[in-house]
């Protein structure tokens, strides 16, 4: 791992953490660690477990767990009361090198590898804040522009993307289109060099703190089919036509910023243009296997934390004389749980593993996000019901984890849309 990010673990623990030994691993007689899988681990969150990290990333995550805990947790109420974080909050993330942690260091990124990615984005759901928009920011909006941006734009935006100077968004859905993206009507025309942009786009999360966004339009209205007239642009914030309208009023994810975006002849320079022109449908299904397998990660981790809070929860509830957790209808379904949760563990563990060997189909990429985020609504169901009353009461995590996860099946292409990517692979002939 790069040796920028361990720096950064470490000077954020004042070096401590490098003296402590993970506190989930084991060794062996001949000394090699042995690192313990969820299932056996104490808890479902602990630092140290899991094959696919190594010691290093455990000071990474001792070091973004701090992060989280001291940053962000005590400010998030008063985030979700304005509908967002703060600014400093991103550049805090920045300066302690936790933005565009899988980029390439050439690129201006930080240079870790995929595990570390993953680090931030199960830190971040152990937290249970949903507010700061980084896995967005830092593992879909900036690989569009590292895979597809020209030399000039990753030099222009990834170093301040890096940094939390300026935030990544992106826009495809719109008030008429979502699952089928080929009905969108944004659209670019030519204008001599230039684009002129207009259209509208709902849902957009960083909608609001957007510095540069992506966004999605029709270039090309003959073409033989949609998807073979549509392209990618690069659009900044402060251009003359482009407007951000209301925060949207949601059901749960409450300090997240999502937005609605309207262009009105918007002018954009030809260096606007993010990948080939009309091959942006192509672009947006080579990196839509990393969202999934994102959303499916953080719905999981967001399940292992329900988890522990609630075991928490009905080790010291008392009913009938004795604990909750006495009961053998409560055992059950806490066996039930952690069952599902770790079977789920060793699918997506695995699935991380083929996408670092870049190696993740779309419909396997598919499966991990139906299935995690299923899992994660069921868990979030049966962990209130465990809390009783105290569990649909707001200021219970268990109240705001269960509503955040009820757009994991719906955002980044619904589980109807899951279930058609996994079946098309099942009846193609081969
Ligand atoms: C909190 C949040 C954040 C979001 N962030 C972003 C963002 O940053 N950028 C962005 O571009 N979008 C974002 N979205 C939008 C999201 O990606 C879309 O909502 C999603 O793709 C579904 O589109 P839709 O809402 O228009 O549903 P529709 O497409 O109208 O679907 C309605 C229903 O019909 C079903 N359906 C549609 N087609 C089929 C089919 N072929 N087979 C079976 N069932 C079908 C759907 O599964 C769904 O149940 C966000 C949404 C939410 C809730």
């Amino acid at each position: 791992m790069a040796a920028r990010l361990l720096r950064s673990s470490l000077r954020m623990s004042g070096g401590r953490c490098a003296l402590r030994s993970p506190p989930a691993a084991r060794f062996s007689h001949s000394g090699e660690e042995k690192r313990l899988e969820t299932p056996s681990a104490e808890k479902l969150t602990d630092i140290g477990t899991r094959r696919i990290f190594s010691s290093e990333h455990d000071i990474f995550r001792e070091s973004v767990r701090k992060f989280f805990q001291e940053e962000v947790i005590p400010h998030h109420a008063e985030w979700e009361k304005a509908g967002e974080v703060s600014r400093e909050l991103w550049e805090k993330a920045g300066k302690q090198g936790l933005l565009g942690v899988n980029i390439a260091k050439h690129h201006g990124g930080i240079g870790g590898d995929l595990y570390s990615a993953a680090i931030m984005w199960e830190e971040q759901a152990y937290s249970n804040c949903t507010g700061p928009g980084f896995s967005l920011h830092s593992d879909i909006v900036m690989p569009y522009i590292v895979n597809y941006g020209s030399e000039e734009q990753i030099k222009h935006f990834i170093p301040q993307m890096t940094a939390g100077k300026c935030i990544g968004a992106l826009a495809m859905t719109e008030p008429g289109a979502g699952s089928d993206l080929q009905g969108i009507r944004t659209n670019a025309k030519r204008d001599g060099s230039d684009w002129i942009l207009n259209g509208s786009k709902v849902f957009i999360s960083n909608g609001q703190l957007s510095d540069i966004v992506i966004v999605v339009a029709i270039t090309n209205r003959e073409a033989h089919s949609p998807a073979h007239g549509i392209s990618l642009f690069l659009v900044e914030n402060g251009m003359k036509g482009f407007i951000k309208g209301r925060k949207l009023h949601k059901m749960g994810l409450k300090a997240q910023d999502t937005a609605e975006l309207f262009f009105e002849d918007v002018r954009l320079p030809a260096s606007a243009l993010l990948g080939e022109e009309n091959k942006g449908f192509y672009h947006l299904m080579q990196e839509l296997p990393q969202e999934r397998l994102l959303i499916a990660e953080m719905g999981l981790s967001a399940s292992e934390f329900m988890f522990e809070e609630t075991r928490n929860y009905v080790r010291q509830r008392k009913a009938f004389g004795k604990t909750v957790a006495h009961l053998q209808t409560v055992q059950h379904k806490l066996a039930e749980l952690k069952t599902h949760i770790c079977v789920t563990r060793a699918f997506v563990d695995s699935c991380l593993q083929l996408h670092e060997k870049k190696r993740l189909d779309s419909a396997t990429a598919a499966m991990a996000k139906y299935w995690a985020s299923e899992l994660q609504n069921t868990v979030a169901y049966d962990c209130v019901q465990l809390h009783g009353a105290w569990g649909y009461m707001w200021e219970y995590p268990i109240t705001k984890a269960y509503v955040d996860a009820r757009a994991q099946p719906i955002y980044g292409g619904t589980n109807e849309i899951m279930k058609e990517l996994i079946a098309r692979e099942i009846i193609r002939d081969k």
